[in-house]
């Protein structure tokens, strides 16, 4: 799994051109794409660093792979 992005909740952090889910992602898993979020999931550690400083919470690790 990785970490799962709610595009129905998210707004990119009100319309910020550096994201804090990219900014905040160790791994360089998320990248800003066609105006929204993307994720390599083959990046992703499941860390919720993105979840963490997404203000919308749209962002969820599934709890059983967080591994802070
Ligand atoms: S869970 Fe961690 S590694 Fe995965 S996208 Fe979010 S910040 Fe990056
Ligand atoms: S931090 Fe949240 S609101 Fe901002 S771009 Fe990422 S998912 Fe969207």
């Amino acid at each position: 799994m990785a970490a799962q992005i709610d595009y129905e909740k998210c707004t990119m952090c009100g319309g910020l051109q550096d994201t804090r889910c990219v900014e905040a992602c160790p791994d360089n898993a998320l990248r800003v794409q066609d105006g929204r979020p993307v994720l390599t999931e083959a990046l992703c550690e499941d860390c919720n660093e993105c979840g963490k400083a997404c203000p919308d919470k749209a962002i969820n690790i599934p709890l059983e792979m967080v591994t802070f």
